[in-house]
C-alpha cells in the first residue's frame, strides 16, 4: 500500500479515540503530548487510562463530528468507525487491521529535535525495534546527528574511560558525534571520527614532543571562540589525575560555556577486569585511590604512605610504574604486612592487558618489566581475583 507519511500539528485540535484499553492509552498520551484535545468513548475504561473525559457508552456514528482524527483502538468495532469516518471525510486509524486502515500511526522517538518515525509492512513491533535501535544509534553517534554549527562555540571535558571505546557513555558518545574538534590526550580511546572533524593530539608521549597545560588551555579557548564546538577527549574520568579542573577554570575565565562529562576511571575498570572486586564484603570497607607520581619522600609529594599502610583496605594507585619499589618500600615499612597481595594491571580494557599478581615484598622483583599505563591494586582483595578475564574473554 503506497502510504505519505506525515507529521501532524495537532495543538488545540479535537481528536476522538474509541476504545480505553492499554493500546488506546498509549495513543491517548501521545495525542496528549501533541497537544491535541482528546475525547474519548469507551464502554469501559482501562486501568491507568489518562485523564481525559471518557463518555461511557457504545460508539455512535455522530461522535465522529467536528474531529479532525479518529483513532479507533477497540478491537472489535473499528470498522464501524471507520465507516462513520469516511461518510464524513475524517482521516481514521485502524488498530485492529493495518491493511484496511486509511491511516498508520508510526512508532516514533525523539532525539533532541530529530524525530524518527517508522512503519514496518503494518508489523507495530518490527517496527518499535527498529526504532528503539535508529533511537540508539543517534544517541551513541553512530548515526549523524549533528545539526550546522549554532556560531557559539563551547568545551565539553569528556572522560572517555579506560581504553576500550565499548566503555564511553553515550553522554560521551553523543557529545563526540557533534564536535567540531576534538582535542585528545594519548590515554583517550580512539574513536573514528568524521574527516571534517579537527583533531588535535596533546598527549604527552614518552620521549615525543609535548604540550604544555596553559597550550592546551589556551588551544580549548581559541577553538571555542571561533564558535566550534571543542571535545576535549581524556582518559578515564576528566578529574581522577586529570586536570580537568584547570581547563574548566581557563574556560571559565575566558567566558566560554564549558561541560564536564564522567568517565569510567582506569582506577576502577582495570580491578574489575583483571578479575579483582575492589571491595568486598567481610574482606575490606575501604579503598583508596592514590597518585604515585612522585615517589615517598619526594619534596612535591603530599602523600602520606605511612598512614595509607595503616588504613588498611585496598589501595589503588595511578602513575605509580616506575616508583613502585619505593612505594612497597614505604607501605612495608608503615606497617602493611610484607605478603599483602598485589596485582599490576597494565593496558587495562585493551586486548593487550596483562596482570601480574604478586605481593607487597615481590612486587618490585616480580612487576619489575611492566610498562605503564599500569594501575596497581595492593590490599586482600587481589586474593579473591577470578580467572574470567573480560578484556581477553568479551560477554
Ligand atoms: N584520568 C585517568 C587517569 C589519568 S593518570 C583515569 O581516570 O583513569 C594516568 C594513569 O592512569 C596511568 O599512569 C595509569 O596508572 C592509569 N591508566 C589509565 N588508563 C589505563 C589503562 N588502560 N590501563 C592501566 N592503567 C591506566
Amino acid at each position: 500500500m503506497a502510504l505519505l507519511p506525515l507529521h501532524l500539528s495537532l495543538a488545540g485540535k479535537r481528536v476522538l479515540v474509541v476504545g480505553a484499553g492499554a493500546v488506546a492509552a498509549r495513543r491517548t498520551r501521545s495525542l496528549l503530548a501533541a497537544g491535541a484535545r482528546v475525547d474519548v468513548v469507551s464502554s469501559e475504561v482501562g486501568e491507568g487510562f489518562p485523564d481525559v473525559p471518557v463518555a461511557r457508552r457504545a460508539f455512535r456514528d455522530d461522535d465522529v463530528d467536528g474531529a479532525w482524527l479518529v483513532l479507533s483502538c477497540t478491537g472489535t468495532a473499528d470498522a464501524e468507525v471507520a465507516l462513520a469516518c469516511a461518510a464524513r471525510q475524517v482521516w481514521c486509524v485502524r488498530a485492529d487491521t493495518a491493511a484496511l486502515s486509511d491511516a498508520w500511526m508510526p512508532a516514533t522517538a525523539s532525539v533532541d529535535d530529530v524525530v524518527l518515525s517508522v512503519t514496518a509492512g503494518g508489523d507495530p513491533r518490527r517496527a518499535v525495534r527498529l526504532r528503539d535501535a535508529l533511537a540508539l544509534s543517534l544517541e551513541v553517534g553512530e548515526l549523524p546527528l549533528r545539526r550546522s554549527r549554532s556560531g557559539a562555540g563551547s568545551v565539553v571535558l569528556v572522560g572517555g574511560g579506560p581504553g576500550d571505546p565499548d566503555l564511553m557513555t553515550v553522554r560521551a558518545r553523543r557529545v563526540l558525534a557533534g564536535a567540531d574538534v576534538v582535542v585528545c590526550d594519548r590515554l583517550a580511546p580512539l574513536v573514528h571520527l568524521p574527516e571534517d572533524v579537527e583533531v588535535v593530539s596533546v598527549g604527552k608521549t614518552p620521549g615525543g614532543p609535548s604540550w604544555f597545560q596553559r597550550d592546551i588551555e589556551a588551544l580549548l579557548v581559541d577553538r571555542a571562540r571561533q564558535g566550534r564546538r571543542v571535545v576535549r577527549l581524556k582518559g578515564g574520568d576528566v578529574h581522577v589525575f586529570g586536570r580537568g579542573h584547570e581547563e574548566v577554570t581557563a574556560c571559565v575565565r575566558a567566558g566560554v560555556p564549558v561541560e564536564v562529562v564522567p568517565g569510567l576511571t582506569s582506577a576502577l575498570a582495570a580491578p574489575t577486569y583483571a578479575g579483582i572486586p575492589v571491595t568486598a564484603r567481610g574482606v575490606t570497607q575501604s579503598f583508596s585511590v592514590v597518585s604515585g607520581h612522585l615517589p615517598p619522600g619526594d619534596p612535591g609529594s603530599t602523600v602520606d604512605w605511612s598512614a595509607l599502610a595503616r588504613l588498611g583496605g585496598t589501595l589503588v594507585l595511578l602513575m605509580a610504574v616506575g616508583r613502585l619499589p619505593a612505594i612497597c618500600a614505604a607501605l612495608v615499612d608503615g606497617g602493611r604486612a610484607p605478603a599483602t597481595p598485589v596485582a599490576v594491571v597494565a593496558d587495562a580494557t585493551m586486548p593487550q592487558q596483562r596482570t601480574v599478581v604478586t605481593t607487597l615484598e615481590r612486587a618490585p622483583v616480580d612487576a619489575g618489566e611492566v610498562r605503564a599505563p599500569a594501575v596497581v591494586v595492593i590490599g586482600e582483595v587481589v586474593a579473591l581475583r577470578h580467572e574470567w578475564d573480560p578484556a581477553r574473554d568479551p560477554p
